[in-house]
Order: C-alpha cells, then sequence, then structure tokens
C-alpha cells in the first residue's frame, strides 16, 4: 500500500486530498497545526471508506517538527510514496502597510515550509528511488491581484522551486509537479468580502468557484504513476480565470 502525507489536511483543500487518496487505497498523514478534531474526522471518513492512516500534529514551517513528522511516519510505515504540501497561509494587504510579522509567516510556512517537507520526504524517495511530491501554488503565482504582493511571491517561488526541484530529482524516479487553484470554496476565502467575490466571479469564463473536490481530483491524478512523464509543470485549475 502506498503512503501518503497531506500537510494541512484538516481543512479545505488538504481536507479533499487526503479523504480521496485515503479513499483509494493510499494510507495518509493527516497533517494539521492546531485543529485536532478536525484532523481525526478526515482520518475517520478514510477509515469509513476502507483506508486507514494517522494523524499528527506538526507545524511545517519549523524544521524540528518537519523532520519529527518524517521520522515518525517513517518509522511507522518504512515507505513514503507521495508528499502533498499544502499548508499555507494568506495575508492579503498592500505592501505599504504589511507587517514584517505577516511577511515572515507567509515566507515560512507557503516557502521554507514546502522546503523543509521536500527535503525531507525527498531524502526518503531519492533512496528508493520512486515518490511524487505535489506543491499547492495558486493562480496568483503567475498573475497579479493587489494586496497579495507577499502572497503572491511565496507562489511565484513555489511555481520555480517546482520545476528545479523536478529537474533535481528526476533521474533518481521522482516525479515533481505544482498545481494552481483559482478560486476555491474555503475558509481562506471567507476573508474576501462578498461584493468582491460577485465581482471575481464575472471574470471565471466556468461562472463558479471551484470546489476542494475539483482540485483533490487533479492532486490524486497527478500521483498515478501513468502520469509519470509529467515533472515540473505547474497545472492550473480556475474554471478558466487565468486565460
Ligand atoms: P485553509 O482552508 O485555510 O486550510 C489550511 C490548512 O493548513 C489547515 O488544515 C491548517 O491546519 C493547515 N495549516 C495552517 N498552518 C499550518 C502550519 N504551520 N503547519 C501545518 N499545517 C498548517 O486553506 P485552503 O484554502 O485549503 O488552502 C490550502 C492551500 O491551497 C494553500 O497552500 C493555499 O495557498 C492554496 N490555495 C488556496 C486557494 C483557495 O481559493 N482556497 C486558491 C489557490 C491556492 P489547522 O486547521 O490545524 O490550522
Amino acid at each position: 500500500m502506498k503512503v501518503a502525507i497531506v500537510t494541512g489536511a484538516s481543512r479545505g483543500i488538504g481536507r479533499a486530498c487526503a479523504i480521496k487518496l485515503g479513499s483509494c487505497g493510499y494510507t495518509v498523514v493527516v497533517n494539521y497545526s492546531s485543529s485536532e478534531a478536525k484532523a481525526q474526522e478526515v482520518l475517520d471518513i478514510i477509515k469509513a471508506n476502507g483506508g486507514d492512516g494517522m494523524i499528527y500534529k506538526a507545524d511545517v514551517s519549523k524544521l524540528d517538527e518537519v523532520k519529527a513528522l518524517v521520522k515518525t511516519v517513517f518509522a511507522t510505515y518504512k515507505q513514503i510514496d507521495v508528499l502533498v504540501n499544502n499548508a499555507g497561509i494568506a495575508r492579503d494587504e498592500f505592501l505599504l502597510t504589511m507587517s514584517s510579522e505577516n511577511l515572515d509567516k507567509c515566507f515560512d510556512l507557503n516557502v521554507k515550509g514546502y522546503f523543509y517537507m521536500a527535503q525531507q520526504v525527498g531524502l526518503k524517495m531519492f533512496r528508493k528511488k520512486s515518490g511524487v511530491i505535489i506543491n499547492m501554488s495558486s493562480v496568483s503565482g503567475e498573475f497579479s491581484i493587489p494586496g497579495q504582493t507577499v502572497y503572491s511571491a511565496t507562489k511565484g517561488a513555489v511555481n520555480q522551486f517546482t520545476r528545479t526541484l523536478a529537474k533535481e530529482m528526476a533521474p533518481y524516479g521522482v516525479r515533481c509537479n505544482a498545481v494552481a487553484p483559482g478560486f476555491i470554496l474555503t475558509e481562506m476565502m471567507d476573508a474576501i468580502p462578498e461584493e468582491k467575490k460577485e465581482e471575481y466571479i464575472k471574470h471565471i469564463p466556468e461562472g463558479r468557484f471551484g470546489t476542494v473536490e475539483d482540485v483533490a481530483e487533479l492532486v490524486y491524478t497527478l500521483c498515478d504513476d501513468k502520469l509519470s512523464y509529467i515533472t515540473g509543470q505547474v497545472i492550473t485549475i480556475d474554471g478558466g480565470l487565468s486565460l
């Protein structure tokens, strides 16, 4: 059985990815930072669907916690086949008023956290000569929305990190791709005022915001070995928003 770690899997997109992978045969590590009950609920759903896994509390922006997470998972299952680097935060604010604290929080989780997880898991995949890493990016990594100077910079970094890591790891049988969602209905979007949402939806050709299940399907598909010739790509899923 293949083992997948999904970071930030207690809510939103990560939750849907964990449930999808867990319901399709993966043993899933449901990582969270504070929402233990919600993480347990995700694992319960996976088990009810015939899957298995564990919940694991770790702040993935901290290297020592990442090392402990990967050590525990590897000691338990002896393999890690898939990493979904998903845990991320947005701190939408204009640059001129952005605090250095929010700047650090975004880069620590959205960039350093992805790096730490990919490095620690990558060491295991490198030895096994197989594995799949999926980085959750955003359309903001390529397109500009005022108020997202910092968030978009972190996602732009994720995109280039993905391409370079894919090139480094391809000789060792490890694929690395990024998924770049547009507007997806999660708690992250609760911060956007209703009138702004109505404005944004006018720019989406499909005329709707995406669902977490839309993204989870893509993540699951990219993990499939049948797609073993796809690496280093940033795949947009946005209902046509960025066209
Ligand atoms: P969300 O609903 O806010 O959920 C965030 C998840 O990350 C939660 O499970 C949370 O755990 C976890 N988390 C937060 N800080 C953490 C940390 N330091 N260590 C470990 N886990 C942590 O977010 P989302 O909307 O699903 O977004 C997920 C990813 O998709 C992010 O990378 C985001 O940038 C990207 N994305 C989202 C959208 C969108 O429209 N929603 C669009 C494009 C890209 P707790 O519950 O324990 O706090």
